[in-house]
């Protein structure tokens, strides 16, 4: 048994993924899993859907309750921050939060010589000039991010302004509209959500979202406004390019995310645009990631691809677990029992959901990126929709909204690797038809 642990740095969605893995597959040293915020792992996707609304409370977020995690036997290091990465040594730099115990005895602290590293450090959310200590103005990552915007719209009748009209931006839109505010959404594309599923099904998003009630507007935003009431320190409204002025109560900034790759500064790792990793999650021998920060080359569609995907967050932890157990048992630093294990490719199918309203949007493949689209309204009343994308001649994505759990997985097969355009619409239409 190895001396030196593996640490998986992110203690989310595809670091627990990949601890519970290393555990599963037969990892027995020490396994230390560090995070930076002070929460046990939660889930995020309730955050702009049952808990912005105030349906769920934050503890139906756990993914795991700390007696689930005891028999993993972890070294948790929560609200402990990962600042350095030395790839050759898999020497990570962490900066221990307040109350932290000293890392195990005979260690240097705050530096952990370890036999492989796991990174699932996510993205963070991105903001915009100004908008730092302006009262009102809000991002939506965290828990605390969502506890703070939900405490904002528990107030009557709140004029809110959603800056960026992409996938969490509409979630967020749907909820406020449900609870009873006034709602701009503000995009630079006159369509939402244009760029993750294309135009024709982004214009029926938006005829669900004005039939709500949501305003859109099309504009860059500018800047910020004070509020009149004396407050300097509050927004009161959001400027944009062409010099009008939204007014608001509060704002959230849904505006996209950076991979949390900054503290990332050996040259040896790739970070322009998350951790660049090879078709088995490695990004440099030993090293491997998982999640919305790994960039990796998809087998089956033949580049590097990098989603913020949920699903993919607990396949790709999974995966990296495994391949990093064959690579150290191959060093001879972990005994695979009789049976080794061979790194495998990671070749998963995209998968992301989004609900807005009642509506229940899935997505198979690629949709975004797509050279060719062909959307199928099955039901306009009901937004019910199936949508094909191709790339290079070849289907590469199928989206369905509103459409039952069987149909789904059918099409789900569809995409499962690339298939001609023609052949796919069959299959699709085979699917849809089945009733
Ligand atoms: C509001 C919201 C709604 C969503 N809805 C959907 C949805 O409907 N469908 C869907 O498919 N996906 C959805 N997603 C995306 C999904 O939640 C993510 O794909 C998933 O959480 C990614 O998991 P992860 O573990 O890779 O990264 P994260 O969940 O981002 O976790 C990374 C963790 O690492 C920590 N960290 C970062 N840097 C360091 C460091 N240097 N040291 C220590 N710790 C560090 C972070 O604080 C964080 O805790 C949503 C995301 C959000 C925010």
């Amino acid at each position: 048994m190895s001396a030196r642990p593996i640490a998986v740095v992110g203690a989310s969605a595809a670091g627990l993924a990949a601890a519970e893995a290393l555990r599963r597959s037969g990892w027995r040293g020490p396994l230390v899993l560090i995070g930076d915020e002070e929460q046990l792992p939660y889930d995020r996707p309730p955050l702009s859907k049952q808990l912005l609304h105030g349906s769920w409370e934050p503890d139906r977020l756990l993914l795991r309750t700390r007696d689930q995690l005891d028999p993993l036997g972890l070294d948790l290091r929560l609200g402990t921050r990962a600042t350095g990465l030395d790839a050759v040594t898999r020497t990570l730099t962490l900066d221990g939060g307040v109350g932290v115990p000293p890392l195990e005895q005979g260690r240097e602290w705050g530096r952990l010589a370890c036999a492989g590293v796991i990174i699932a450090t996510g993205v963070a959310a991105r903001t915009l000039p100004g908008a730092d200590g302006l009262a009102g103005v809000h991002t939506l990552r965290t828990l605390d991010d969502a506890l703070a915007l939900r405490a904002g719209l528990a107030e009557a009748a709140r004029r809110l302004v959603i800056v960026g009209n992409g996938v969490l931006g509409c979630e967020a839109a749907a909820v406020a509209r449900e609870l009873g505010h006034d709602v701009t959404l503000v995009g630079r594309d006159p369509v939402p959500m244009a760029a993750a599923v294309g135009t024709e099904v982004g214009e029926l998003l938006a005829e669900e979202h004005r039939a709500q009630g949501v305003r859109m507007v099309t504009g860059a935003v500018a800047g910020f406004a004070a509020a009149e009431d004396g407050a300097p320190a509050r927004v009161g409204g959001v400027r944009l390019a062409d010099g009008s002025l939204l007014p608001a109560d509060l704002v959230l900034l849904a505006i996209g995310s950076a991979p949390a790759v900054g503290w990332l500064a050996d040259p040896a790792l790739d970070t322009s645009d998350g951790l660049r990793c090879d078709a088995y999650c490695a990004a440099a021998p030993g090293i491997y990631a998982a999640g919305d920060v790994a960039r990796w080359d998809h087998p089956v569609h033949g580049r590097p691809l990098r989603f913020e995907h949920r699903m993919n967050a607990t396949e790709q932890g999974m995966a990296a677990a495994r391949n990093l157990l064959a690579e150290l048992a191959v060093e001879g630093v972990h005994d695979p029992g009789d049976t080794p294990a061979e790194r495998r490719p990671f070749a998963p199918v995209p998968y992301f959901w989004s609900d807005q309203y009642a509506l229940k949007i899935q997505a198979y493949g690629l949709t975004a990126g797509a050279d060719r689209v062909e959307t199928t309204v099955l039901d306009r009343a009901e937004r019910r929709t199936v949508a094909l994308y191709g790339r290079d001649g070849n289907a590469v994505g199928v989206l369905a909204a509103g459409v039952p759990p069987r149909q789904i997985r059918a099409l789900r097969a569809v995409v499962a690797t690339p298939v001609p355009w023609d052949e796919a619409r069959e299959r699709v239409a085979a699917a849809t038809a089945a009733g």
